[in-house]
């Protein structure tokens, strides 16, 4: 497919070999699983981003986390070895805003209110930034703003559900419902939220970051992106993401998803990747031929008789590729009467005897 023509079909990226990264103008990245995992950078993710910038493609650094300000991650970015200014940085509290604003254009809330902020500094800092008045006294507050934040207590939870209990305006920053940490996987904002949630009887108002429109929306349009791919490493946060604003999207393997994840998923990633090194080198074609596809020397099978897919030669990478182009190809068919993906999944059982990413003997 070219750049200019991401509605087109995805199983060959032209004739000529080439890279991902060279089919698109800008690269939106989302960071954890994807740069960096926990407190350390993925192999070969800075020396990725320096020869984008060779190739002189954009990028965007796209975060859910609403604690810090676009200037804290871009600092943390550095950190890593990837060059970063705050301009490259498009946070959920920054679409968290635009989200207000659309109320405000609706004359949902006046824009002089002041919006009580439950979470981290990088939502005050973008209150202020869309020339929001912040507080943390939700005395008379006829908005909330709800992020993440490491010191969020039951106290302001408590005040939120109050206020919105009341009436008031309830944006949440996003609804990531995990959180990975260093040791392990914590409570993310959307957990929280949904604190609030059943405490009132009802879900936000509003949410900005992914797979919410807003934050791409706002990630493209500070880019200037014509052309762009995101990168994630979840489907129902970035690749729905994509999804949701029409633009294609690679998965990669480096977080939380896996082959298991891949193969179980309801939704279609255009590409699929180790991790971000994968950008800059040459993208097989995967080819399908009835019920074959093939990726550089790995072929996924399927055998009707017995509804098994065999996946065989090559890297585990292009058999992955292969196996995930039969399996759209059986749901486009509508295969054993399956509608979703997860239904192939639960109907084709898998051979694959090189590899035991499949069993999660990897994971
Ligand atoms: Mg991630």
């Amino acid at each position: 497919m070219s750049a200019q023509d991401p509605g087109a079909d995805v199983k060959t990226l032209g004739t000529q070999p080439q890279t991902l990264a060279e089919c698109f103008d800008c690269i939106l990245f989302d960071l954890d699983g994807v740069l960096y995992r926990g407190s350390q950078a993925i192999n070969g993710a800075s020396e990725t981003l320096k020869t984008l910038v060779t190739m002189n493609i954009g990028r965007c650094f796209i975060t859910n986390n609403a604690s810090r300000t676009p200037a804290q991650v871009a600092a943390h970015l550095r950190e890593l070895g990837i060059d970063a200014a705050p301009i490259d940085v498009a946070t959920s509290p920054q679409a968290a805003v635009l989200v207000l604003e659309d109320f405000v254009a609706n004359g949902r809330v006046s824009a002089r209110e002041r919006v009580y902020v439950v979470g981290g500094g990088g939502i005050e800092w973008a209150l202020h930034e869309g020339g929001f008045e912040s507080t943390r006294d939700p005395e008379g507050c006829k908005v909330v703003m709800q992020g993440f934040g490491p010191s969020v207590s039951w106290t302001e939870l408590a005040e939120a559900a109050y206020l919105v209990a009341k009436g008031a305006l309830w944006i949440a920053t996003n609804l990531d419902a995990t959180f990975p940490t260093d040791r392990g996987i914590a409570p993310g904002n959307g957990s929280l939220v949904n604190a609030v949630a059943t405490a009132v009887g009802r879900g936000p108002d509003g949410v900005g970051g992914k797979p919410a429109p807003a934050l791409l929306e706002f990630a493209l349009e500070q880019s200037g992106a014509l052309s762009p791919l995101m990168v994630g490493d979840r489907y129902d946060t970035d690749i729905a993401g994509a999804i949701a604003v029409g633009i294609p999207g690679l998965l990669v393997l480096s977080g939380v998803c896996g082959p298991q994840e891949v193969w179980t998923s309801d939704l279609r990633s255009d590409y699929l990747a180790q991790d971000v090194t994968d950008l800059i080198v040459t993208y097989p074609d995967v080819v399908l031929e009835g019920d074959r596809a093939t990726c550089d020397g790995a072929i996924a099978t399927l055998n009707r008789a017995d509804r098994s897919a065999k996946v065989s030669g090559g890297s585990e990478i292009n058999g992955l590729r292969a196996l995930d182009a039969l399996k759209w190809h059986l749901l486009d068919e509508g295969f054993a009467g399956c509608a979703r993906g997860s239904e192939i999944a639960q109907t084709v059982r898998v051979e694959w005897p090189e590899s035991g990413l499949l069993e999660g003997k990897e994971r």
